[in-house]
C-alpha cells in the first residue's frame, strides 16, 4: 500500500545550505587543486575543533570587531561554559600551537586548514551563516618576505583553479608603536562628527578608532573616507616593511593596488594587510584576505612569535569559478553497468558487480527495472561498457560486454571480464 507523508517538513537553517551532487564534485575538484598548491609551498594540514571557549575569540579576534560584537554563535554548554562556533580559524591555530608546545624560536612553520566557519550576518548572495574557508598560516617569519609568500600563495591558489579576474589590494595597518598616534588622528578628525556616526562607531571612537574604517554602515563609510591614510602615519620600521613588501611583490610578478582604507575586520593584524577581490561578484567581492599578526600568539600567553596568514572563502571562490566560465571536469565516469536480462540472473549480477568493483567503477540496477530501463540507466550514468548477464551467459560462463560508445559487443569469459575492462579502459 502506498504511504502518504505525515510528518512536518523541516528546512535548513537560514544562511546555511546543502551542497548536492553534482555541485559537490566541484568542491572535491577545488580542494584537490588547492591541496596540490599548498603542498608545493610546503604547508601541512592542521585540524582544530569547530567550537572553542568564547574568550578565545573575544581576546584574539577582538572585543570591538563586528564579528565579536554581532556575529558569533555563542551558547552556554551543559557544563555552564560559554562556547562559540568558530567565526574564523586563526585563533584556534594560535591556541593549538601554544597548547602543544610547538613554538620554537627561529623555527618556521607552515600550516593550513579547511573547514566551516559560522557568522550570524545578514545572508545574501556570497554571504552565508555557515561558509567554508581555507586558511594558511606562516609562523616564525618576521620579514616582509613572509608577507609576500603569503600573498603569493593566495594568488597561486586562485590561479591553479584558472581564475584570472581578481585584484590584490594591500595596505599596512601599522604596529603598536605607530598605531596610537593614528588612532588619535582618527579621533581628532571624526570626534567633531561623532553625532553622524552609528552607535557602535561612537563607542569605537573611544575604544578602537581603527575599527570605524571597516564599519559597514554607509554613512560611517562616507565619513571614514575623510580620514587621512594610515600609510602616512607609519613608524620608520613599519614604513620600511611596507616599502619592501611592495618591491618583493613585484619581484614575484604580482600586480597589486594600494588601498589605504583597508584595515581588515580583525584586531590582531600588524603591518601588512591584504585582500583579494573578484571583479564579477558584486557586493561580496572579497575572495580572501589576511595579513601579519605578530602579537596574537603573545595575547594568548605564548612566546611572542611573528606570523602572517590569510583565509580564503571557498564558497565565493566557486562562485568566481562559475562567473569566469571555468569548466570543472565532471566526476569520474562509470566504467561498467551490469545489466540483468530476466529475473533469474539478478543475484548473479549482484555478485559480478561486487567482484568487478574491486578494480572498476561499477553500477547495477537496484530497482528491479526492465532490460530496456537498465540500458537507459547505463547510458544516463555515462557507463563506458555494459556487462550483460542473461540465462545463456549464466549457463555458459561467457558474458556479453557491450561498448556503449560504438555499440560493438564481445563475448568474454566471466573470469576474464575484469582483466578485459582493464585492457580496454587502458588501466
Ligand atoms: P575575513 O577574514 O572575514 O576577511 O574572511 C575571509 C574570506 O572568507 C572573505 O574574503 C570571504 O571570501 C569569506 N567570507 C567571510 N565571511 C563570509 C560569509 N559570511 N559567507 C561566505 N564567505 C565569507
Amino acid at each position: 500500500m502506498e504511504q502518504k507523508p505525515t510528518g512536518v517538513r523541516i528546512q535548513a537553517v537560514r544562511g546555511t545550505r546543502d551542497i548536492l551532487p553534482p555541485e559537490s564534485s566541484k568542491w572535491l575538484w577545488m580542494e584537490g587543486k588547492l591541496r596540490d598548491v599548498l603542498a608545493r609551498f610546503g604547508y601541512s594540514e592542521i585540524r582544530t575543533p569547530i567550537f572553542e571557549y568564547t574568550e578565545l575569540f573575544n581576546k584574539g579576534t577582538g572585543e570591538t570587531t563586528e564579528i565579536v560584537q554581532k556575529q558569533m554563535y555563542t551558547f552556554v554548554d551543559r557544563g555552564g561554559r560559554s562556547v562559540t562556533l568558530r567565526p574564523e580559524g586563526t585563533p584556534s591555530v594560535a591556541r593549538a600551537l601554544i597548547e602543544h608546545g610547538l613554538l620554537r624560536r627561529s623555527k618556521v612553520m607552515k600550516l593550513y586548514y579547511f573547514g566551516p566557519m559560522f557568522r550570524h550576518d545578514r545572508p545574501q548572495a556570497g554571504r552565508y551563516r555557515q561558509f567554508d574557508q581555507l586558511g594558511a598560516e606562516l609562523i616564525g617569519a618576521p620579514g616582509p618576505e613572509g608577507d609576500v609568500e603569503s600573498v603569493h600563495l593566495h594568488v597561486s591558489l586562485l590561479r591553479a583553479l584558472g581564475l584570472k579576474q581578481f585584484t590584490v589590494k594591500v595596505n599596512s595597518v601599522g604596529c603598536p608603536q605607530c598605531r596610537p598616534a593614528y588612532s588619535n588622528l582618527i579621533r581628532e578628525t571624526l570626534g567633531p562628527r561623532a553625532a553622524e556616526l552609528c552607535e557602535d562607531c561612537v563607542e569605537r571612537l573611544q575604544k578602537n578608532p581603527l575599527r570605524i574604517l571597516d564599519c559597514k554602515v554607509e554613512s560611517c563609510r562616507r565619513i571614514a573616507a575623510t580620514v587621512p591614510p594610515i600609510t602616512a602615519s607609519l613608524c620608520p620600521d613599519c614604513s620600511r616593511h611596507y616599502e619592501r613588501l611592495k618591491v618583493l611583490l613585484g619581484s614575484v610578478g604580482i600586480e597589486f593596488e594600494e588601498d589605504p582604507g583597508m584595515v581588515r575586520g580583525l584586531d590582531y593584524y600588524t603591518r601588512a594587510a591584504f585582500e583579494i577581490h573578484h571583479g564579477r561578484l558584486g557586493a561580496q567581492s572579497a575572495l580572501g584576505g589576511g595579513g601579519r599578526y605578530d602579537n596574537l600568539i603573545a595575547v594568548y600567553g605564548g612566546e611572542p612569535t611573528p606570523a602572517v596568514g590569510f583565509a580564503a572563502g571557498l564558497d565565493r571562490i566557486l562562485l568566481a569559478v562559475d562567473e569566469e566560465g571555468i569548466r570543472v571536469p565532471a566526476g569520474a565516469d562509470v566504467d561498467a553497468y551490469v545489466v540483468a536480462v530476466g529475473e533469474a540472473t539478478r543475484d548473479k549480477c549482484f555478485s559480478i558487480a561486487a567482484w568487478l568493483r574491486e578494480d572498476h567503477r561499477v553500477e547495477l540496477d537496484l530497482g528491479r527495472r526492465s532490460l530496456q530501463s537498465q540500458m537507459k540507466a547505463a547510458a544516463s550514468v555515462g557507463a563506458k561498457f555494459a556487462v550483460i548477464v542473461g540465462e545463456d551467459e549464466m549457463a555458459s560462463g561467457v558474458l556479453t560486454v557491450k561498448d556503449m560508445t560504438s555499440g560493438r559487443q564481445e563475448k568474454v569469459p566471466e573470469v576474464d571480464v575484469s582483466g578485459y575492462l582493464k585492457r580496454v579502459l587502458g588501466k
